[in-house]
């Protein structure tokens, strides 16, 4: 292969995006402060404090690079928040770090193999960064470096400097030249000149994002020093995850497959090519590898197989962080006899690090609830919500902040402002939650068809 391709960036993206919007769309991080303690509502996210301490703790891993290779396991009861809190995660690395949400059940496709859909996905979840340069355009916000003997005296170094417009550096460079050494300005300081008083200012360091610049006004310009040369190049980084550019190269798909999301199996030399390219890239400055995350929902859904190959594929040197969630106590691990806690084989749950989710008070649920309602920019009167927050109680989370939305049509049709309690108890009568309906079946169960009834999905008779 004589080069690889890289474009076709942002499709992965755009799909996580569309996937968070919806039922966690109020979630915005994980509402932690600097010490990473959780504030009890915050970002979107209400209590279940010491596991959103732990999810702070590896985000902040995630970020130092120190946690690429680990798994960890949310287990807790049904609707605790364990795919919010993967969420806020995802929100709390930014859109910088690849998060990838892959349910079990979408392991089991009968277009590829199980190995390969969760290859795919652990490749999506490592993203590499590729720096690129490019030609300088007059009028763009650039980072230039020159690098010269600063008025003669025994200052050498670089100046990271910025510039809209070529004519001002060169004019406010010129009102520079004295200044630079009575700031005892040193390699790689940002500067500042202001355009009428030709006063100049050092920056610091960190001084170099556009949006800074911004800030500053019209009146400021940073410069470069006059006699030094001018960088017509500058550097773009953009970032592709593996799996994109495992795709854009596959002679069978190419990159249209990934706007259709039908990726096909991809060969493993193909594979293998990539990831010797890539080490090539970076150890040519050229690429950073950006280990991401991965979110394995349903994880007792997959069988014993998919646990394998994940335990395997940990070692891996590109391995992304595998977050796992499950709601299941002693389950059967599916493709043999054994039951194991959550459905996991011993040697992988004693390889991960568990993070517990616990039922919710009744104070937290009235304060989802209370959330959810901003987001989806309903307004409950409070006799409505204290019902909302018991049924909440006795049914599950979910089924009350489904009850908002029914409710809120209800509140609308009668041309009401606010949802009240009568609209709640109509939709509640409307629709059952998963205990009355258990009911109903221990009462009436003989009256459905069972299953004896049908052989392959076929009525028997
Ligand atoms: P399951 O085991 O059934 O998959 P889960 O533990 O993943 O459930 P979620 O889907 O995260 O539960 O939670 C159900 C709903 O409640 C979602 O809309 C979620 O955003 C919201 N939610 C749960 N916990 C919190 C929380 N601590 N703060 C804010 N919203 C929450």
């Amino acid at each position: 292969m004589a080069s690889i391709s890289t474009t076709a960036k942002e499709t992965s993206k755009t799909i996580q995006m569309l996937e968070r919007i919806g039922s966690h769309s109020h979630v915005k991080g994980l509402g932690l402060d600097e010490s990473l303690n959780p504030r009890h509502t915050s970002q979107g996210m209400v209590g279940q404090t010491s596991a959103r301490k732990a999810a702070g703790v590896i985000v902040k891993m995630v970020q130092e690079g120190k946690i690429a290779g680990r798994a960890i396991l949310i287990a807790g009861p049904p609707s605790t928040g364990k795919t919010a809190i993967a969420m806020g995660m995802a929100q709390a690395l930014g859109p910088d770090v690849p998060f990838t949400m892959l349910s079990s059940s979408e392991v089991f496709s009968l277009e590829m193999s199980k190995t390969e859909a969760l290859t795919q996905a652990f490749r999506r979840s490592i993203g590499v960064r590729i720096k690129e340069e490019k030609e300088v355009v007059e009028g763009e916000v650039v980072e230039v470096q020159i690098d010269r003997s600063l008025t003669g005296a025994t200052k050498t170094g670089k100046l990271t400097v910025k510039t809209t417009d070529m004519e001002t550096i060169y004019d406010l460079g010129n009102k520079m030249i004295d200044s630079l050494s009575r700031e005892k300005i040193s390699a790689g300081d940002v500067v500042s000149i202001d355009k009428s008083s030709g006063r100049i200012s050092k920056l610091g360091r960190s001084f170099t994002r556009a949006r800074d610049y911004d800030a500053m006004g019209s009146d400021t310009r940073f410069v470069q020093c006059p006699e030094g040369e001018l960088q017509r190049r500058k550097e773009v980084t953009h970032m592709v995850s593996l799996h994109e550019i495992d795709v854009i190269n596959s002679r069978t798909q190419g990159f249209l497959a990934l706007f259709a999301g039908d990726t096909g199996e991809i060969k493993p030399e193909l594979r293998d090519q990539i990831n010797a390219k890539v080490g090539e890239w970076r150890e040519e400055g050229k690429a950073d590898i950006v280990p991401g995350v991965l979110f394995i929902d349903e994880v007792h859904m997959l069988d014993v197989e998919c646990f394998s190959f994940i335990n395997r594929a940990l070692e891996t040197e590109l391995a992304p962080l595998v977050i796992m969630a499950s709601n299941r106590g002693m389950t059967r691990i599916r493709g043999t006899r054994y039951k194991s806690p959550h459905g996991m084989p011993i040697d992988l749950l004693d390889r991960v690090l568990i993070v517990q989710t616990k039922p919710y008070e009744l104070t937290d649920i009235r304060a989802i609830l209370q959330l959810r309602a901003q987001e989806e920019d309903v307004t409950i009167d409070e006799a409505a919500l204290e019902v909302l927050t018991r049924i909440g109680g006795e049914t599950s989370l979910r089924y009350a902040l489904q009850l908002i939305t029914t409710s809120s049509l209800a509140a609308r049709r009668r041309k009401a402002d606010s949802i009240d309690v009568q609209d709640v108890r109509r939709c509640y009568g409307l629709f059952v939650d998963e205990k009355r309906s258990t009911q109903f079946l221990a009462q009436y169960g003989k009256e459905y068809l069972q299953e004896e009834d049908y052989v392959d999905g076929i009525p028997a008779n």
